[in-house]
């Protein structure tokens, strides 16, 4: 199958982790988010390697922590030795309580409020990323008042097209994000980050997208950075010590999409940047990674239960299932690809085409069109798979649908990370 985690047992039961997702099902509950633990270290595992190996002694990735966030996922990370990247206070404040180390975290976004400021400062956070001017001002008067020297990365545009899905491109000269090389701005704010009071610069940061198949854009940023780098070094005789190169490597969620072999990626953008500096004559800086999704995609697999199915004559069959848009909104938003199984029914024939729907009153509350299943009844587990990324961290109570519980598992056991929504919850902040 897609990954080694993912197995058929000997009831021709789909096996997640070796676990029977049949029994995690009936003994858990649908709709249920299943994370393979030992999947998520033997990846961040293999993120420090290459980046160790390819760029050298202070290369590390930063784990996006918007990809999949809880508590329990801060304090995995934190032992494998990563930093993270944070979008939000809240994500900030969840990493607070799981005990992360503030040093090694990154706060990013086009907005940061002034209570975001004030609050990452307060908690010690290592770098913010800066994204535009009024932030750049925000920072320095909120770190004057609190007496403190703040580090910060600007965030750079690179004008690149990587050829993702439109709504999660980043890098190009008219994104939100930023500030753009070509048309001069970014050089006018490390100008203003030099001349700032209470910041100090440590170098600059770009993000071109996510779900990138090919490496040329990657070693495009790479290269534009160091140009960037080299000619901020001549102009202002300034030393970048940090480059973030951000996240953006794609993940294989079908037999269609193609593999992608992180390592041997990580060892092309790794030779560009040797060369860029030894060509520009510039310090080569320590290089940073933001993986987000290629973390913790694979690491995860959600389990429902089918309702019905509906076949309208020659048109169309649908599959209701206990979930949909809420816990996964992928399809809706950007008709995201995704395997569909009959968990129970692992080594049946699939001959039997449908649409995969959730319970929401929407149309567009699907997980899946034209999918090939054994013909479903009511009763059966349904799994989708890989799923770790974009779900949980985008799930909605639309509907009052309470959220579905995080179960971890792997060698060491099971355990629930975050345990389900009751109804009680839905109504909790209403007065
Ligand atoms: C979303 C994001 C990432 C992670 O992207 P993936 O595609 O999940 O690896 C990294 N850095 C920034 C700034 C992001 O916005």
């Amino acid at each position: 199958m897609l990954y080694s985690n993912l197995t058929v047992n000997e009831q021709g039961h789909l096996a997640f982790a070796g676990y029977d997702t049949v029994e995690l099902a009936k003994k858990y509950g649908t709709a249920l988010y299943v994370i393979d633990e030992d999947k998520l270290r033997e990846n961040c595992r293999m993120y420090i390697d290459a980046m160790e190996k390819h760029f050298g002694g202070g290369a590390m990735p930063l784990y996006a922590s918007k990809a999949l966030c809880f508590t329990e996922i801060y304090r995995i990370i934190a032992k494998c030795g990563m930093g993270t990247d944070i979008v939000s206070s809240g994500e900030l404040y969840t990493a607070v309580k799981a005990g992360f180390p503030l040093e090694k975290a990154f706060f990013h976004g086009n907005n940061k409020t002034d209570a975001d400021i004030e609050y990452a400062i307060k908690n010690g956070l290592g770098y913010f990323v800066v994204d535009n001017e009024e932030e750049l001002d925000a920072i320095s008067e909120i770190a004057g008042a609190y007496g403190v020297m703040q580090k910060i990365l600007l965030r750079i545009t690179p004008g690149i097209d990587p050829h993702t899905h439109k709504a999660i491109m980043t890098g190009s000269v008219d994104s939100k994000f930023g500030s753009a090389i070509e048309t001069g701005r970014a050089y006018e704010m490390v100008e203003m980050a030099l001349s700032g009071s209470n910041i100090v610069l440590k170098g600059f940061h770009c993000h071109i997208g996510s779900q990138i198949f090919e490496c040329d854009p990657f070693c495009d940023a790479a290269d534009i950075m160091l140009g960037f780098v080299a000619e901020v070094k001549k102009r202002y005789s300034f030393k970048t010590e940090l480059l973030n190169l951000g996240g953006g490597f794609g993940v294989r969620y079908t037999e269609e999409d193609p593999y992608i072999d992180i390592d041997a990626n990580i060892a092309q953008v790794a030779s560009h940047v040797k060369k860029r500096c030894e060509e520009f004559g510039v310090d080569m800086p320590k290089i940073l990674m933001e993986p987000g999704r290629s973390i913790v995609a694979n690491t995860g697999i959600t389990l429902y239960t089918v309702g019905s199915v509906k076949e309208i004559g020659e048109l169309k069959n649908y599959v209701s299932i206990d979930g949909g848009m809420p816990d996964n909104p992928r399809y809706a938003l950007y008709g995201s690809a995704y395997t569909v199984m009959l968990a129970n029914r692992a080594e049946e024939k699939a001959d039997f085409k449908c649409s995969i729907a959730g319970r929401c009153c929407e149309s567009g509350d699907l997980i899946q069109e034209g999918v090939m299943l054994p013909r479903p009844k009511r009763g059966d587990t349904l799994a989708v798979l890989v799923t770790g990324a974009y779900n949980y961290s985008m799930a909605s109570n639309y509907n009052k649908i309470p959220r579905p519980a995080v179960l971890l598992v792997g060698k060491s056991g099971e355990r629930i990370a975050v345990r389900r929504e009751t109804f009680e919850d839905l109504c909790l902040l209403d007065n």
